[in-house]
């Protein structure tokens, strides 16, 4: 059985205060610019805002918030289980990616194109469609990023069905496969959905890293990769 939002909630105030009665809570998913989350108490009553970011995450993650919160309000210590949880979560690739795409989508309002100044992604993207996947998969929204970040070179976002590929791929010095491999790579995330094990997410699972393996020159892909 799987606890509520509210539910964690509840649970670790009675953690955190064994005696003292069960406020009510007024909890909400809140399109912050980042990963953000409020605590607030007002009459009595404890009003929660989490980054909708996290809306998500996994439920280790969300009780890790919740007790950091009510612990911050009620200035007691902060287990470093719960710590560690969600500073992991926070940090873990996926999540910094997706970060780095929504402030991009929120912050400067930008017109996301698929069309480069060398490389057209919808194009890339129908021609591996049409090779390795039968043509089944949709298409999502394919955009250039705005910047030329390295630390994210690609990545599939689910919430606005979306990949996006870093500008440094856009170049004439950059072979056709290498942006290729980096397409392939974020329509297997496509394909196989991030999905719980547990409580702890399988991102790349054994059919996604199989199938990984069936794109040819994979390793000379990934050597030059690392050289942009
Ligand atoms: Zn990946």
């Amino acid at each position: 059985m799987t606890a509520t939002l509210p539910e964690i909630f509840q649970q670790e105030y009675r953690e955190l205060r064994p005696r003292a009665p069960l406020p009510e809570f007024h909890l909400e998913f809140y399109r912050f610019a980042n990963v953000n989350n409020t605590i607030r108490l007002r009459e009595g009553h404890i009003l929660v805002r989490i980054s909708d970011l996290l809306e998500t995450a996994p439920k280790s993650v969300l009780r890790a918030i919740a007790h950091i919160l009510l612990a911050k309000l009620y200035r007691k210590p902060i287990a470093p289980t719960h710590a560690a949880r969600y500073r992991q979560h926070v940090a873990s690739h996926h999540l910094s990616a997706k970060v780095h795409l929504i402030r991009e989508m929120r912050g400067r309002k930008r017109i996301a194109s698929a069309q480069g100044a060398v490389y057209n992604l919808d194009q890339v993207f129908d021609d591996l469609n049409q090779r390795f996947f039968h043509g089944l998969l949709g298409r999502p929204q394919m955009t250039w990023s705005q910047d030329h970040a390295r630390n994210h070179l690609g990545h599939f976002d689910p919430a606005h069905n979306t990949i996006v590929v870093s500008r440094i791929f856009d170049r004439q010095k950059v072979p056709r496969f290498v942006l290729e491999y980096l397409v392939y790579h974020e329509m297997l995330h496509l394909k196989y959905p991030v999905r719980l094990k547990g409580t702890r997410r399988c991102v790349h699972g054994p059919e996604f890293q199989a199938e990984e393996k069936l794109f040819p020159k994979l390793e000379e892909a990934k050597k030059i990769l690392k050289t942009l």
